[in-house]
């Protein structure tokens, strides 16, 4: 046997991989260099390194297509820290919502990637939220300059945070999204403004409050109507529209309906939104935008998981420390943003789990429906020959209460803190190499900027999921 050429850089033995579309499968994965090479049983060859994942199950490395980074501290200083809390939870690879309110992207984007490309744990690809005409004008260039594929537009913004867009607005970058070809994404944070300006108004005249008056603030049908609005303008603009963040049964419902009428459309929800609830004991710790809801929408949400309606399940990670968070301003004064990288898997694990969702829906959500809907898959989103060597490791019967500290991002709290969840990940692989092990970090950050080439073909994600 030639010395090297068949030998792996590492192999994931006698674990039970589980693979989107595919199901559970008893097999070794041969890794060489960043790459899987074989899948099989017993495999032969010699190994630098062998993990050993009996009684264990392997996942491809989770995609959270929704994060935002830099929105606390510096863009740099957070590409670091919280993909460190990624990585250890089972995150591989972030979608990041970019944020420049004012000035063009072309002034930020060649930083915003130095960071992903020198500081980071995970990989990543770029979502620029789109504020201003000027932004919309160059979608394109940021298309062809740094391999963009995917914007975001906000229907309704937040007050003294982002400015909202006007329908007008919105059609136009709808409009030039289309443009650019069939893959392309039109993101949109789905709420009417003016139902959540007279809500407010409504809430100001309240001076103090609870966690589950803040759902007031934001009403479910405010998420609703603007969904419907931006159905309509996408299909005017021949845009493909996915739903950031779907937070309340009357979203759901219309996201239903449209479906029976055929439009094809992405719908994202997050695992605050599955697993936290409005009556939560840790009050304004829980404090977001959408907020978090009563019981009754964690059912409708968890349905649309199960039957497909719902197609992705992200964070909406936006850190932020005890001194900026403000929990005990309350109501009105308590920020929204939540720390919730190195949770995502673990929860979306116990809370689905616990409603019997099956396995393998779960993971498809959070792995393969996403990298399929930005342009990444099977680079990213499965187990297979060719793919990224991006898996995570993870024991079912594992319990662990959550603690910040351990979370090893730069926030002092987490939104689950206190909460004792089933599911925990041991080792996260990244790029072939060991990255996290025992809730400890004994890699190195070796993420890299995903430019992503225009596609003719449209996302393909099940639209509603064949029923067993
Ligand atoms: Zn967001």
């Amino acid at each position: 046997m030639s010395a090297g050429a068949d030998r792996y850089s590492l192999v994931v033995k006698g674990g039970t991989l589980v693979i989107p579309g595919v199901g559970r499968v008893c097999a070794d994965v041969g890794i060489r260099g960043g790459t899987i090479v074989a899948l099989g049983d017993d495999l032969a060859s010699p190994a630098d390194a062998v993990f050993d994942a009996a009684g264990k199950i392997v996942l491809p490395g989770i995609f959270d297509p929704h994060a935002h980074i830099g929105n606390e501290r510096a863009y740099e200083e957070e590409a670091e820290t919280e993909t460190r809390a990624a990585v250890l939870g089972g995150v591989t690879t972030i979608g990041i919502f970019l944020r420049s309110l004012e000035e063009s992207y072309l002034k930020h984007l060649p930083a915003f990637r130095k960071a992903m490309d020198e500081r980071s744990y995970v990989d990543s690809v770029f979502h620029p939220q789109i504020f201003t005409e000027e932004q919309i004008e160059e979608i394109p260039i940021y298309a062809e300059q740094f391999g963009i594929r995917s914007f975001k537009f906000y229907m309704s913004g937040m007050p003294g945070i982002v400015k909202s867009i006007t329908d007008d607005v919105l059609l136009h970058g709808f409009r030039t999204v289309a443009g650019l070809g069939a893959d392309a994404i039109a993101c949109v944070h789905c709420e009417t403004g003016v139902l959540i300006d007279a809500a407010r108004r409504e809430l100001q005249k309240q001076k103090d409050g609870t966690l589950a008056d803040w759902e007031h603030a934001h009403p479910a049908d405010a998420e609703a109507l603007a969904i419907q609005t931006a159905l309509y303008l996408a299909k005017v603009a021949g845009a493909h529209l996915y739903v950031v963040h779907l937070s309340s049964r009357q979203g759901l419902e219309v996201v239903r309906n449209a479906r029976r009428q055929g439009l094809r459309f992405t719908v994202e929800t997050t695992t605050p939104y599955l697993g936290i609830a409005s009556d939560d004991a840790n009050g304004f710790l829980v404090k977001m935008v959408p907020p978090v809801r009563t019981k009754d929408h964690h059912d409708a949400l968890w349905e649309g998981v199960r039957e497909g309606t719902i197609n992705t399940v992200g964070t909406d990670n936006t850190s932020r420390c005890l001194a900026t968070k403000k929990p005990e301003a309350g109501l009105h004064g308590a920020r929204p943003g939540l720390p919730v990288l190195g949770t995502h898997l673990p929860a979306l694990l116990h809370y689905g789990r616990e409603r019997n969702v099956p396995l393998e829906i779960l993971i498809d959500s959070a792995t393969r429906a996403p990298a399929k809907t930005y342009g990444i898959y099977p680079k990213k989103g499965t187990i297979a020959v060719g793919s990224d060597a991006d898996l995570v490791v993870v024991d079912l019967d594992l319990e662990r209460t959550v603690r910040a500290e351990e979370l090893q991002g730069m926030s002092d709290f987490s939104p689950f803190q206190g909460k004792t969840l089933r599911g925990w990940p041991v080792a996260t692989i990244k790029a072939g190499d060991i990255v996290a092990r025992d809730g400890k970090i004994v890699g190195k950050p070796t993420g890299r900027y995903l430019p992503r080439t225009a596609s003719k073909v449209a996302p393909d994600v099940p639209w509603i999921r064949p029923q067993a």
